[in-house]
Formats: C-alpha cells, structure tokens, sequence
C-alpha cells in the first residue's frame, strides 16, 4: 500500500499537540485522512435560524447567539439549572438547562453558540435546549493551545450553513471547528491527486470531484451543495463495497473450475410435458438464466427470489433435473424436516414416473435406514437428494454432486450454506428466499451473487382479502373464524414473538390461550405454538395442524416459513403493529395455498397514524415487493444491514439505498467490469482503487492478496 501524507498520524497537523491526538484517536479519528472523513452529523441553515427578537413561546427555534452572562440556578426542589443570556442582533434570550449543572463547565461567557429547542415562559421567554453547540470559543482553555478571540462581529448568519460535528467530551464542537478552520485546505490539496474517478466517468454519473465533495461536505455553501457533495462519497462507497463483492464473487464463480452441465433434454422435456399448466414468463425467464449458468464454465452462485407461492420449487427442480441429465446428482436443502419433507413430496408429485431416483436425509432417520439412504447417495443410485442439515453432516458422501439448492437461504449461516460446495470440481449453487426485498436493497447486500427474480404470479390463485379490524370488533372476527371452522376449514391466529425472557409475556399467551378454549372457540381443537417449545414439539404440532387434527393453531412464534396447509384459509394477526410489513407479508403467505380464497385479519394494539399507514399499506397490496420498498422506506436501511450481519467497515454512512438507488447499478457494473478486467487490482490505473481499499477496509481487502 502506498502511504501518503494523508496516512501521517494527526498530531502532525495544525492544532494537534500530543493530548488532543490521544483525544481524537479514542474517536477514530488517528490520521490525517480520518479527519478529513469526520464530517458534519447535521447542518443548520440561515433559513432555519431565527433572530432572537422573534422566538415566541411555543415555538421550537434554532438561534445562534454570544454569551453574555450565564449562572447556576438552585431551585427550592433542589435541581440545579444552568443558565446562559445569550445575544444577537436583534435580542436576547435566557437559555435555561434544567438538572444539567455540569453545562456551565463547556460555555463561557464571550462564546458563540447555537442552541436548538422549544421556547418556554418562566419568569419570561426561555430557550430549554434540546441540543447547543459552540460555534466558536471566547479565548482558549487552559492547556489548549491559543486561540484568536472569536471575530469581533460574527459573520451574517444568512448564506451560512452551521456544520455540526460528531464531537466528544475530550474533543468538543469547537475545536474541530477549528482543527477544520487550521488544515481543511491543505487536506483538501492532498486528497485531489486521490481521485480513483475519472472525470468523464463522472461527468455521465452526474458526480463531482472527490476534493470538491469532501469541501462541500464541510463547508456547504449551501444544502443543495451537501447533497451532491453525498452523492459523489455514496458512489464511493457503494463502489468499494461492489469492489469487495466483486472479487467475492470472482472467487466463488472462477477462481476453480465449475462444472459445465450437458443439457440433453430427457429430463426437462419429459417433465415439461407431463406439467398440467405452462409456466409462467417469470419461470421461464429465470430459467433460462440458471441454465445458462449451469452449461457455461464459469460456476454458478446465484440467488432465486420470489414470493411465496410463486413457483420456485418447480424452477429448482428443473435445474435439478438439468445436471441430472448431465450426469450429476442435486441436492436441495431446506432448514426443517417439515420443509424437506415437503419439497420431498412435490417432488414426487412431478417427477410421477421420470427416471429419477429421489432419496430423502432428514435427522430424524437413524441406524440401518441412515446408513442405506447414505450408501444411495454415495454410490450414485440417487440422483435428487433432498434433506435438511443432515445433508452436510459428517459421513455423507456423494458420487458426483452437480447442484446445489438451499432453501430459505437465510436461515443457514455461509459456513452451512457452502459446505456442500467445498469440493472439486465446485457443484453451482443455487440460493432459494421467499422473502423478497427492493433490487436496489439485494444488489447492495448481495453483490456477490447473480440474481433472477419470479415477479409473477402463476395464473388462477385464489387472492387472500386483507381487513384491518378494531380490538372492539375482535369478537365478531372471532366469529367470522367459527364459520370458517364449522365448514371444515382451519385457522391461524398470531400474537407477537415472546421474547425468551419474558415469562410474563408467556404466561399472558397462555392465559389467552385457555380463554379462546373456553370461550370464543369452545369446542374447537386449539394448539399453542411458541418459541421456548422444543424444535420437535413444535414439529409435532405442525404436523398435526397439517393432518388437521387442529382446528386453530395459535401461534406466538413465527409460523414455519413455506409450510403449506392449503386448508387453513383464516388468519387473525393481533398487535399487528408489532410486525414489519414483510412479516406480515409472510405469515398472510400461509393462507390462501388452498382453491378457496383465504382471509387476513390485523387487529393493532394501539392507534396511531404510523400503524394506520403502515397497515393499510399492507392491507392495499399483495404484492411482496411492492411491501418490501414501503418497509424499507419505514424501516430504513439500517435494520436490514444490522440483520446481514455485514462486517466492519462496509456499513454504509453517505449511502442511502432510496435515495441513491440510480447509482447502485454503475456502481456494480464498474465494480464488476474492473475485477474481470484484473482480478488482482495490480496494474497501474488501479493503483488508486487498490490503495484506497486496502486503507479503507482493511482486513477484507486481503482478499486481494499481497502484492
Ligand atoms: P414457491 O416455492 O415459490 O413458494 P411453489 O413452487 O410452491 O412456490 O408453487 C406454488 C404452487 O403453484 C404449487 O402448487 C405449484 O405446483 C404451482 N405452480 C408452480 N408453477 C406454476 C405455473 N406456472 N402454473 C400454475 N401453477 C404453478
Ligand atoms: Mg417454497
């Protein structure tokens, strides 16, 4: 890695002595180019800031003002307030600090300061600060280094933007204010010869100088600058993530040899004609995508998504059958014994008298059974292997495994999820989720895989009607449930998670659940469903709800994810307002599997206009993707990086998935087209782009190797 002058630790600079370096580092912030990159968490604006004189009671204002004069007020409850006057040009204003005493120590009189919150009466106009922030500091403290007296007439707050920086306790707002004031324009000179961008490049993506952004970024001239300014360090950053994926990706599909399936057509065209229906164009389309992957040289990693009930089965059974005819063996592998033993009976169910040889491993197959099923497997005589973890355990050899097909991808860490692709030559991979999210969302958290999307519904399903219903009305849902019951259908009615330590959750669940036996459905078979039971107990029930041995199945836990009952047509969610809209999305996905139209229920625990929205946005559409951009947009980003798990470092702090959406794409593709190009970065027009990485993200950079 080339060091620069911008990788000098930051004591180097103007300002920073060998305390205040110690002091930045405890945040982060150990080099040069680490303070460049520390930049403003909010920005206010002249048009937000008001003239003290008109700060009424009862509006929240933003004012910026100089200490006139500031004390510690007891009261007689004993509470200590600190109090600051402030001034500007047009007034003055008391800003009062109730039960923060220790405020006096960080503002000094002749200090200009911005203070944001709510004005109070109390002995006359009171500003009560939500948030302040020292613009500028009236004469140094004691052992920092000298400071010029803030300017004798500030400047005109209009045509200003106030930038206000993460800060600590050791290094507060004023003084990066003016660590920023001392260096910014020398950082800004280092970092312009940094610029992996080129500017035509830039100029057909609408973005700016690297250099240019990062002085926007702290010294806006105005909001509209801060804006474009993200945008430029947005496209870096979904670009160096594309980058790490990328290569990711290049190790998974071409680094060793996959294998390039034969497609003969036995297989495909006799199941083709044995189907009473045609697929849809979704099917067909995503296909032809997989058998491309499959026939060609490079290895397969792609990830299959679509709703619920879409036909994903029925497309993994056709690439299934491709490697089959090839010569090969596939194996699909589901996250319960329920699941596999499903797919296994679809399966069946199409295959009717193909010459495929299915063989199912499950955990619960012990002794002479295990070890004969294994001795299929391993000799060959199966050719389509469905199972659950079983699969990757200890023992289990293959003759030649040529697919690979996980369902409910997410549900398996990468370790399992690969393990049966860890052998030579590397079978392809296919990743199966129901749960389907935003293209802009998949391509940002799965770079590293190709993707084909089912957005189609096969023709002729029954739709499942949504209804939001008030508490009030719980006993005629109720009731509606019982007609549907007495005409021999089942139900489900969902509560939200309890969490595993709540035992007053639970005993609440259960006390519910004894009344609903009792009273709202006496006489029904009702079954409790919920975390803390043992994974067998829980199977236990759902196969009995799936014999339909229960009429009701209450369930406190979220309800196996592609199970299927096709005669359970009735679902009631309480406390809806407790679920994302995609779980949501997901559990309504149990209903309607059946030639019958199902129904869905929601009933909030509580009001609000945020419920009422988000609900009867649920309740609106049907379509899985259409709820997954709404969650996102209510969500934001930030949970579905969380639940990724994604390592240090590729968190994304300019990027904003809505809002950058049109830059995802170019991102990918550049990112893509410069690994096939050189897979190493190690030519020299990647100099800028290597260096970067290995500066910015360390450790997964390594992927690269040395050198
Ligand atoms: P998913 O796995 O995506 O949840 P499935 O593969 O279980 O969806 O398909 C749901 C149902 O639709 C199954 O009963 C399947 O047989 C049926 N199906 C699949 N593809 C079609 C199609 N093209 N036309 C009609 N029915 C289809
Ligand atoms: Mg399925």
């Amino acid at each position: 890695m080339t060091l620069t002058r911008l990788d000098k630790p930051v004591q180097f600079l103007k300002g920073v002595g060998p305390r205040r370096a110690e002091s930045l580092q405890r945040m982060g912030i150990l080099t040069a180019r680490d303070l460049l990159y520390h930049v403003p968490r909010r920005y206010d604006d002249a048009s937000t800031i008001t003239p003290i004189a008109l700060a009424r009671v009862g509006m929240d204002v933003t004012v910026i003002g100089e200490v006139r004069s500031k004390g510690i007020l007891p009261t007689r409850r004993g509470l200590r307030i600190f109090q600051a006057v402030i001034q500007d040009d047009s007034g003055m204003v008391t800003c009062s600090w109730p039960g923060q005493p220790w405020v006096e120590r960080n503002v000094r009189k002749g200090d200009r300061i911005l203070v944001t919150g709510p004005v109070r009466f109390f002995h006359g106009r009171q500003i009560q600060p939500r948030e302040y922030t020292l613009l500028s500091r009236a004469s140094a403290p004691p052992g920092a280094p000298a400071t010029p007296a803030a300017p004798a007439t500030p400047p005109d707050p209009a045509g200003t933007i106030f930038a206000t920086y993460p800060a600590s306790e050791d290094v507060p707002q004023w003084v990066f204010r003016r660590l920023f004031d001392l260096n910014l324009d020398w950082l800004l000179d280092q970092i312009r010869a940094e610029d992996h961008l080129p500017a035509t490049d830039r100029g057909a993506l609408g973005l700016i100088e690297l250099s240019a952004a990062l002085r926007d970024l702290h010294r806006p001239r105005t909001l509209a600058h801060v804006q474009t300014a993200r945008r430029r360090l947005a496209f870096d950053e979904l670009f160096f993530l594309q980058l790490l994926q990328a290569r990711v990706r290049h190790d998974a599909t071409r680094e060793r040899p996959g294998i390039v399936h034969t497609r003969t057509n036995r297989l495909i065209r006799a199941l083709h004609s044995s189907l009473p229906f045609r697929l849809t164009g979704a099917q067909a389309r995503v296909l032809q995508e997989i058998y491309a992957d499959m026939t060609s040289a490079r290895r397969m990693n792609r990830m299959l998504q679509g709703d619920v009930g879409a036909g994903k089965t029925l497309v993994a059974l056709f690439a299934m059958l491709l490697a089959v005819e090839g010569g090969r063996q596939a194996a699909l592998m589901a996250p319960t014994e329920i699941l596999a033993e499903q797919h296994a009976r679809r399966i069946r169910d199409f295959l009717g008298d193909l010459p495929c040889t299915l063989e199912i491993l499950v955990g619960s197959a012990t002794g002479r059974r295990r070890e004969e099923a294994r001795a299929r497997v391993a000799s060959g005589e199966a050719t389509l292997v469905v199972g659950t973890h079983a699969l990757i355990q200890e023992g289990v050899e293959f003759r030649a495994l040529g697919l690979v097909v996980v369902d409910e991808q997410h549900r398996f860490g990468v370790r399992q999820r690969m393990a049966l692709s860890e052998r030579d030559p590397r079978p392809d991979t296919l990743l199966m989720s129901a749960t389907p999210i935003p293209r802009s969302l998949a391509m940002t958290l799965h770079g590293e895989l190709d993707m084909s999307t089912i957005d189609e519904f096969p023709p002729g399903r029954q739709p499942v009607t949504t209804r939001i219903a008030a508490p009030e009305d719980r006993a005629a849902v109720f009731q509606e449930v019982n007609r549907r019951l007495a005409a021999g259908r089942q139900a489900y009615l969902v509560y939200p998670a309890i969490e595993e330590s709540e035992k007053t959750d639970l005993r609440a669940a259960e006390a519910e659940f004894e009344r609903l036996r009792a009273e709202d459905f006496a006489g029904r078979e009702l079954a409790l469903m919920h975390g803390r039971l043992p994974a067998e107990e829980k199977d236990r029930i759902m196969r009995a709800f799936q014999r339909g041995e229960i009429d009701v199945l209450v369930a406190t836990t979220v309800i196996e994810v592609g199970i299927d009952v096709p005669n359970a047509t009735a679902m009631v969610i309480e406390n809806a307002e407790r679920f994302g809209l995609a779980q949501l999305h997901q559990l309504r996905g149990r209903i309607g599997r059946g030639d019958e139209g199902g129904v869905c229920v929601v009933i909030p625990g509580g009001e609000g206009e945020t419920t009422t929205a988000r609900l009867a946005a649920f309740a609106g559409t049907s379509d899985g993707f259409e709820i997954a951009r709404e969650d996102l947009r209510i969500r934001g980003q930030g949970d579905f990086f969380g639940a990724e798990q994604h390592g240090r470092g590729t968190e994304l702090k300019f990027a904003d998935i809505i809002e950058h959406e049109d830059l995802i794409g170019p991102a990918r593709d550049r990112a893509r087209g410069m690994i096939d190009a050189d897979p190493q970065l190690a030519g020299a027009p990647h100099q800028l782009v290597r260096n970067h990485l290995d500066r910015r993200y360390g450790d997964r950079a390594k992927l690269f190797g040395v050198g």
